[in-house]
């Protein structure tokens, strides 16, 4: 394509709210054959909210499990902390003045000291490499949601289940991504059961679940070599290297996190998973000289 096809296509793309960081994208926006999506705030919302938490056994009761709940996700910036913080302080639970220890558990959870105790909260691959009984999640109303296990002192404490929303427009923005050739790949730490309720809403998607950020780096790389030019859209801090593997990172929103925006060659500006397409299809009249 042309110098000037090119600096049309970025013009226009910015009209679109889409910042495309230097030519070389179009032409790969336009041989793009794979397309791997972040699931949590990507195909969600990423504002969750909280069915139900349950104790597990006798040990303590709910207000208590909500204080060491609130406690440790105070501390944290994972979409579903939030949601975890809200509810404890609608049932008037404030979070200890002593937590120490913060940690992220890459790909698991989280953890720290909430007044002398080590509280440990997570998913499935937490409990079960912490020996916690995984049919715990039985007494959950709902186990089509994000589910997660709560602990203290390495004691299995809690179950807990919350509810995420698939944007709007993302059923529409896939099948149209699929009616230009290319495939698409979900990409979650999250559970099976949740990237499958996902996928039933969008059709045509292949799910990889329970991943590591560095599963998501290796998984683009097989698309890479196995179906040609792949792309990447994610929002968390934890998606940065999937983001730098791909043949073009993609981020969202201006919720979306500064590494991520940082790390991305194209940043569309607005939540809307549609602009892909129009930014798909711009790169292939670009390359045809056809703007
Ligand atoms: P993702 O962005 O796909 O959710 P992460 O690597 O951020 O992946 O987290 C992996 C998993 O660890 C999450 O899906 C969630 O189950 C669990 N997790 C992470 N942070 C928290 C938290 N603050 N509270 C509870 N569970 C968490
Ligand atoms: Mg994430």
């Amino acid at each position: 394509s042309t110098p000037v096809a090119v600096a049309c296509g970025i013009q226009h793309a910015a009209r679109l709210g889409v910042v495309i960081k230097g030519g070389s994208y179009l032409e790969i926006l336009a041989k793009i054959k794979c397309l791997a999506m972040d699931k949590t705030g990507t195909l969600t919302e990423g504002h969750f909210r909280v069915s139900e938490v349950v104790p597990v056994g006798e040990t303590e009761g709910l207000q208590q499990i909500l204080y060491w709940l609130t406690s440790v996700e105070s501390r944290s910036s994972h979409p579903m902390a939030a949601a975890l913080v809200t509810y404890a302080s609608l049932q008037d639970v404030v979070p200890s003045k002593s937590v120490t220890d913060f940690q992220i558990i890459e790909g698991e959870g989280v953890s720290a000291v909430v007044d002398g105790h080590l509280v440990e909260i997570g998913n499935a691959r937490l409990a079960s490499r912490l020996g916690w009984n995984n049919t715990a999640i039985t007494k959950l109303k709902n186990q089509t949601g994000t589910v997660g296990w709560l602990g203290k002192d390495h004691q299995l404490l809690a179950v807990f289940s919350l509810e995420d929303h698939v944007r709007e427009e993302a059923a529409e923005a896939v099948s149209s991504l699929k009616r230009m050739k290319v495939q698409i790949h979900m990409l979650t730490g999250d559970n099976h059961e949740t990237a499958q309720s996902v996928q039933r809403k969008l059709g045509g998607v292949t799910v990889h679940a329970g991943l590591l950020p560095q599963d998501k780096v290796r998984i683009i790389q097989e698309l890479k070599e196995n179906h040609g030019m792949t792309g990447m859209i994610g929002d968390g801090i934890n998606d940065a290297p999937a983001l730098a593997a791909a043949d073009v990172g993609f981020a969202m929103g201006l919720a979306g996190s500064a590494v991520a925006m940082e790390t991305s060659d194209v940043f569309l500006m607005t939540d809307d998973l549609r602009k892909l397409s129009m930014v798909a299809s711009l790169g292939r009249r670009v390359r045809t000289k056809v703007i």
